[in-house]
């Protein structure tokens, strides 16, 4: 028997390691010289003036609402199908989501529906690359420019994705990147503002220090003044150090993870059974995971035992994502039920994420593709 196949696991090198000894060796453990570079590797990179690191990418998503004025009776409008993190933040600053039923192919909110959920309350509109996919933002920046609302985008799952030109992280008026060891670059726990709005940025800089005020450049903050009710969402420097050496490597991570997404497609692709992703012409995933749909017809039960039969042969595989309306508290506090955003819930029923990081190699690509090949096999079975 193989060993298991994780469905993911972070990229970690001598470079990472020494970078990580260097923080401790220097004794400067938080608020230090590579929290600076990287948010300047990162502004970089997505094309934007202003970044700023913090604690996680639900830290970044929470700020980025707070500093643009959201709260209470405000409405945001977002999808239902995605990580329950892209939609928490807005309850978490006291307004609403509105979700949008999302568009079967790409899997993203359709703006069509996501236009059409404005109303007079909306202050933003919150969209997600879902599993990195960077279809429509162009589109959600239009919207949001017509109906002069701010495009917040939740790029958490895009770090190294762009549609055209242009880097996810860019298209919104704010983009939040998130860190956790299963995304395409990671700092154990971590995320990233970025904005060009220098206001913005300088109030979420103070938000995530206590409040503090933002020192004038060359000056010292001062430490024990507060000028806002702020929290502690800043991001040590063990961490900030990991993520600098990551992002050095971000072209060397798409390339090894597009020979990965090409092993898959290439394996899968005759099957009748499944759907691979589809994505925008002109754009590039870095591919979050890989994440595939069972064919239509196909039932949450029997998508949930494949899962399973892959599990008991050690394949990492996950149902990515439950919908978000249908989660025990939203329910509750919303009062969403079944059938709500029909779209999102059959795609949901029939989505499953399998084994994806840097070094799969083609050995166990082809293992994981021959035992779903049996568990497909398995469920036409039982269903004849
Ligand atoms: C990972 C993720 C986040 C934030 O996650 P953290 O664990 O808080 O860093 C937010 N939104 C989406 C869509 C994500 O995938």
């Amino acid at each position: 028997m193989s060993a298991e196949i994780p469905l993911s696991k972070p990229d970690i090198t001598q470079a990472e390691i020494d970078a990580v000894v260097d923080v401790l060796r220097s004794g400067r453990l938080s608020i230090g010289p590579y929290q600076e570079r990287f948010e300047k590797l990162v502004a970089a990179r997505v094309g934007v003036d202003h970044a700023v690191a913090c604690s996680s990418g639900t830290a970044g998503l929470h700020m980025a609402l707070m500093g643009l004025g959201i709260g209470p009776g405000d409405e945001v409008v977002t999808t239902p199908f995605s990580f329950i993190a892209s939609a928490n933040p807005i309850l978490m600053v006291g307004a609403t989501p509105v979700f949008a039923d999302i568009c079967p192919k790409t899997m993203n909110a359709d703006p069509v529906k996501v236009e059409a959920a404005i109303t007079p309350r909306t202050r933003a509109i919150l969209a997600v690359e879902t599993f990195g996919n960077p279809a429509y933002m162009d589109h959600y920046a239009a919207i949001a420019a017509r109906h002069e609302l701010p495009l917040i985008e939740d790029c958490c799952e895009a770090m190294g994705c762009s549609l055209g030109r242009r880097a996810c992280g860019s298209f919104g008026r704010v983009g939040v990147f998130g860190f956790y060891p299963n995304k395409q670059i990671t700092t154990g726990e971590g995320g990233m503002i970025v904005t060009s709005d220098a206001r913005l940025a300088e109030i979420c800089r103070s938000l995530r220090s206590q409040g503090r005020p933002t020192p004038a450049p060359g000056q010292e903050v001062n430490w024990l003044q507060h000028e806002r009710l702020g929290y502690n969402f800043r991001l040590d420097e063990m961490s900030a150090a990991l993520g600098v050496t990551q992002m050095k490597r971000l072209d060397e991570f798409i390339q090894k993870r597009q020979r990965v997404a090409e092993m898959y497609f290439n394996r899968l692709g005759g099957l009748s059974e499944i759907v691979l992703p589809t994505l925008p012409p002109e754009s590039v995933n870095s591919w979050f995971v890989f994440v595939v749909r069972l064919a239509a017809g196909y039932r949450r039960e029997e998508r949930d035992a494949i899962i399973a039969g892959l599990r008991r042969h050690e394949v990492g595989a996950r149902d990515y994502f439950p919908c978000i309306h249908l989660q025990p508290f939203y329910r509750r506090m919303l009062e969403f039920k079944p059938g709500d955003f029909p779209i999102a819930e059959t795609v949901s029923d029939r989505t499953l994420a399998l084994p994806f990081y840097n070094d799969l190699t083609a050995r166990d690509v082809d293992f994981v593709c021959r035992t779903l090949e049996l568990m497909l096999k398995r469920g036409n079975l039982g269903r004849s």
